[in-house]
């Protein structure tokens, strides 16, 4: 097992574009670190660097206290599981997992004794003499870890290694994926651009956002106290609202604070005739009504305000609001409605949505 630090990690792209602009975090032994941001972000530019497969431009990566940027990918005692799988075709699912140490040259025993081993741990032992196109997306992702599990490696790397799978599939093997690493104690960094995988594996959470890093910290710190309105509006399903103050009765309710941008989440928000004492009402339009099972998400719109017009992360919706009512009893459409939060649920923002205020 290895600690994995970054210090000042940056990377230009021949042609002169900044991809990574100057990161720093350290990862313990044995943790789970999870990047996530939207496409684009660097994330997968700094998987790679970590594993080797890309040069870093400046600043220094760390494997288990050293340096490796000079160090070939082979050499760093790194494994990393792919969103392809890349498997080979023409092997059966034994050698796509003993293959790597073929090459290394370890005895036969050896490899026999790792493969039957992390086989049985990944429910492959019966499947052992098929090829990759007699297996299920699932199997063939259980394939692509027993790959890695056999090197027995400082650090397992991750590369959106789901996205393939259906929905479903995609659950059940991200609990497999957390219970193996729990198990195994092996320190990880896994990429994904979805925020329920992200929240859900990490012990460590880094928010990424156009080759820097957003905010670090454990899930749930980052889902109650996100740093700016881009975090907040990334992590948490349905996203925060976030309202531009106006000098109307919101910003009377926090006012002295200096806030420019009030965020409160669908799920802190409830359905009453008036706000708690110190809270706000949000006077909305019900516009829609999406019913998932437990509960249902009201989209309304406050009275005077345009329709949202964009939902890309960070950006401010005007006027559309979301409100994450428990059961199916939902509010017809167009009636009127009022959603109160108490003072302690809200969260305030400057203006530019680049500093938490509270
Ligand atoms: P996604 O979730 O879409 O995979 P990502 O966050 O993993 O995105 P990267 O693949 O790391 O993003 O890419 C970061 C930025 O660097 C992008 O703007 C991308 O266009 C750019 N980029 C990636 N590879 C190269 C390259 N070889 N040459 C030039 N620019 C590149």
């Amino acid at each position: 097992m290895a600690s994995v630090t970054l210090r000042d990690v940056r990377k230009t792209y021949p042609g002169g574009f900044e991809a990574i602009k100057g990161i720093d975090f350290a990862i313990a032994d044995g943790q789970f670190c999870v990047l996530v941001g939207p496409s684009g972000c660097g994330k997968s530019t700094l998987l790679r660097m970590v594993a080797g497969l890309e040069t870093v431009t400046s600043g220094d990566v760390d494997i288990g206290g050293r340096v490796v940027n000079q160090v070939e990918p082979a050499d760093r005692d790194i494994a990393m599981v792919f969103q392809n799988y890349a498997l080979y075709p023409h092997m059966t699912v034994y050698n796509n997992m003993a293959y790597g140490l073929r090459n290394r040259g370890m005895a036969k025993d050896e490899i026999d004794t790792r493969v039957r081993e992390a086989a049985q741990t990944l429910e492959l032992a019966t499947m052992l003499d098929r090829k990759p196109r007699q297996l299920s997306g699932g199997q063939r992702q259980r394939v692509a870890m027993g790959r890695a599990i056999v090197r027995q490696p400082k650090v397992f790397l991750f590369d959106e290694p789901l996205s393939n799978l259906d929905a479903k599939l995609r659950v059940a093997m991200r609990v497999e994926i957390r219970k193996l690493q729990r198990r195994l104690k092996t320190t990880s960094i896994y990429v994904t651009h979805d925020q329920l995988e992200a929240m859900t594996l990490a012990d460590i959470l880094v928010v990424m956002n156009g080759g820097v890093v957003e905010q670090i910290g454990s899930p749930l710190d980052i889902y109650s106290k996100p740093k700016t309105t881009f975090v907040a509006s990334f992590i948490g399903a349905p996203p925060m609202n976030l309202i531009k103050l106006r000098d109307d009765a919101l910003s009377t309710a926090v006012a002295g604070t200096g806030a420019g941008i009030l965020g409160v989440r669908p799920e802190d928000l409830v359905l009453a005739d008036a706000a708690p004492e110190g809270g706000i009402a949000l006077d909305l339009t019900v516009e829609t009504i999406e019913r998932v099972g437990a509960e249902t998400y009201v989209y309304g719109s406050r009275a005077g305000r345009e329709a949202a017009v964009s939902a890309t992360p960070g950006e401010l919706p005007e006027g559309e609001m979301i409100v994450r009512i428990p059961g199916l009893d939902a509010p017809a459409i167009g009636a009127h409605i009022r959603a109160v939060a108490p003072r302690e649920k809200l969260h305030l923002f400057s203006a530019d949505g680049r500093t938490r205020i509270e």
